[in-house]
């Protein structure tokens, strides 16, 4: 009997968390690795509608949806003459900008 929805859409949220952590881990030693690990979080996530917290959100590009690790191939600067902080996707060099407080 097939699974209930919402019950694979639990299991799919706890499985999202581990494997994003896990491509954290791998990013810092093989980052196509780590891209191929995100890209299968993002499908589950489109396919479940799940939304990530946004310190999660955060690790995918908005310009070219890749997988981005500050340190990596991202970029985070703070500007001081906006008050902004500015993450620079170094894949396709979009620029996410984000006010401080
Ligand atoms: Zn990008």
């Amino acid at each position: 009997m097939r699974q209930k929805r919402s019950r694979q859409k639990a299991i799919a949220v706890s499985q999202v968390d581990a494997i994003l952590n896990e491509a954290l881990q791998t990013a810092r030693n093989d980052i196509t690795l780590a891209k191929q690990q995100a890209a299968i979080v993002r499908r589950i996530c489109l396919k479940f509608n799940i939304r990530l917290p946004y310190q999660k959100r955060q690790l995918f590009c908005r310009g070219c949806k890749t997988f981005i690790v500050p340190g990596i191939n991202a970029r985070v600067r703070t500007s001081n003459k906006q008050k902004m902080l500015l993450l620079t996707c170094l894949e396709c060099n979009h620029v996410y900008r984000r006010p401080l407080q």
